[in-house]
């Protein structure tokens, strides 16, 4: 069959990065194969000064590509992936690890330089809510990573070491009466749907994490065994992983290489690859678009020049997390969000809706306190939520934000002056794939044939990967599904198809 490359118009740098040189990731660390080596898995380059870091910004050590096919420009694959954030690498795993398919991953830059480098890492359930629609991915998505971590376990390889998997617990915490009344209800609903969560009063919370003060009526929904992960090295130990299967020749990924057309067969209209800059990419069973919240505008130049129309409305919402290295002025127990920040999550931020990358300011970010600490004892603090275009720049003004927030959970951050951590703290800011509806599209994509989409996660990538790895892998092989897929379709979310 022939196929024709239907438009080559994209931005060759969706994120911003610099794209003259090549690099891939360094790796140093613990594979599925040896549980020796306690190495961070990347190596990167920061400021000993003044740690500030996005997503994108932060620099991988130049290597040479082990990965990369030599010789010829066109390679064929029975699954091409567009994107090597946490939601294209989980499917290349899925595919590598559960049939004998070949997969190739194709990135505009490297692994972690979207919004998966930016993710705090907590894969908690006290915040979601049982019965609705992402329900059920999500807790299958949980089953997963916890099957994961075991089974890294049973390797006899260290899941700290592994995934920066701690099983910390979740807290949803309250100040007020009226909060504790709905984390009364909240615990209810994750009891009935089968969750272990408890409700605990002033004395239970603090004695839990003595270093909060909210006052005589706080309280907290806690989940004992949830865990939280750190988004960077899970994300380096999966693409180790995946990198195992190269030798077999099933697996090649193609780093800054940002996909710049499709190739459809004039004869049947089915997708058979993509195309780069550089290399045809043929794939003969699926090509799935995983690429965040570039996806949209990315669908939008590969169907420009076709009779098909989709509108895939995923923006970027633009999010801060403050970093801080060795902090020693108390100690974090579990992990922590406060009881507004599943209102924060679902709300679209009306007052900052230009996409234009202009005009943002500390104003229009909406602030809920995340509290996590890491398996190295840094603090992690979160987060900011704008709708602001692809902007990726630091806005000092929302860390002193984010900040304040923390301190009126943590009285003792109010001692302590953000200026004075300029040395130990680093900022990252990642641009979440935000979804109108809050759902994320899973599914194949109506008039293209072999063509899937798996984005729009917004605040849950990390959390929702592995479940949405295995349904895009059930949905290309037409297996029997473990999630019902309708609530993630195109046309449930309201999109237009034709
Ligand atoms: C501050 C912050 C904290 C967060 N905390 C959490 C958390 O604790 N738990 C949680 O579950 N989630 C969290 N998230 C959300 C989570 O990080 C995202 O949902 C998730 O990373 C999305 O993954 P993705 O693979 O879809 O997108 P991305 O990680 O953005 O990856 C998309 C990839 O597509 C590539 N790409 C773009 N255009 C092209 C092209 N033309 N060709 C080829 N490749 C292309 C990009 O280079 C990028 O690598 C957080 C997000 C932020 C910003």
């Amino acid at each position: 069959m022939a196929a024709c490359a239907l438009k080559i118009s994209l931005n060759p740098n969706p994120n911003g990065v610099v794209l003259h040189r090549k690099y891939t990731y360094s790796f140093n660390t613990a594979t599925f194969c040896n549980s020796s080596n306690n190495n961070p898995p990347f190596s990167f380059i920061t400021s000993p000064n003044h740690k500030t870091s996005h997503s994108n910004r932060f620099q991988p050590t130049p290597v040479a590509e082990p990965n990369r096919v030599s010789g010829s420009d066109s390679h064929t694959f029975d699954v091409v992936i567009v994107g090597a954030g946490i939601i294209g690498l989980t499917i290349a795993r899925h595919f590598l690890l559960e049939s004998n398919l070949s997969v190739a991953v194709v990135d505009a830059a490297v692994p972690c330089s979207g919004a998966t480098g930016a993710g705090q890492g907590y894969i908690w359930r006290v915040h979601k809510t049982p019965g609705s629609e992402k329900w059920e991915l999500s807790m299958r998505s949980h089953e997963l990573w916890e099957g994961l971590a075991e089974s890294i376990q049973n390797q006899g390889l260290d899941p700290v070491q592994a995934l920066g998997w701690k099983k910390t617990g979740s807290m949803l915490v309250g100040r007020t009466a009226a909060d504790c009344s709905v984390l009364k209800s909240k615990v209810e609903q994750l009891l009935d749907a089968g969750v272990d969560a408890e409700f605990l009063s002033r004395d239970g919370l603090l004695s839990e994490e003595p270093a909060l003060n909210l006052g005589e009526e706080c309280g907290a929904a806690f989940i004992r065994d949830d865990s939280q992960l750190d988004a960077r090295r899970s994300v380096a130990f999966i693409e180790k992983a995946n990198r195992h299967f190269a030798a077999e020749g099933r697996y090649a990924n193609f780093y800054y290489e940002p996909v710049t057309s499709l190739l459809r067969s004039e004869s049947s209209g089915e997708i058979e690859g993509v195309q780069t800059s550089k290399y045809t990419l043929r794939s003969k069973k699926a090509v799935v678009i995983a690429a965040g919240c570039w996806s949209g505008s990315l669908m939008d130049d590969l169907i420009k020049s076709s009779e098909i129309e989709i509108d895939l409305p995923v923006k970027p919402r633009k999010g801060h997390l403050l970093v801080v290295e060795n902090f020693k002025s108390f100690k974090l127990n579990h992990g922590l969000m406060e009881v507004g920040y599943v209102n924060h999550q679902s709300a679209l931020d009306s007052s900052a809706t230009s996409d234009s990358g202009t005009g943002y300011d500390a104003n229009t970010a909406s602030i809920s306190m995340t509290a996590t600490m890491d398996m190295s004892g840094r603090l992690v603090l979160g987060s900011s939520r704008q709708l602001v275009g692809f902007n990726t720049e630091i806005v000092e003004s929302i860390i002193d934000r984010i900040w304040e927030r923390a301190g009126e959970f943590f009285p003792t951050l109010k001692e302590v002056s953000l200026k004075d951590l300029s040395k130990s703290r680093e900022v990252r800011v990642g641009l979440r794939p935000y979804m109108p509806g809050g759902k994320p599209v899973i599914g194949p994509v109506a008039g293209l044939s072999n063509m899937f989409i798996a984005a729009g996660h917004e605040g849950e990538g990390l959390s929702l990967a592995l479940g949405t790895a295995e349904m895009i892998f059930n949905m290309v092989l037409g297996n029997p599904q473990e999630v019902n897929p309708a609530p993630f379709s195109l046309i449930a979310s309201g999109l237009s198809e034709s």
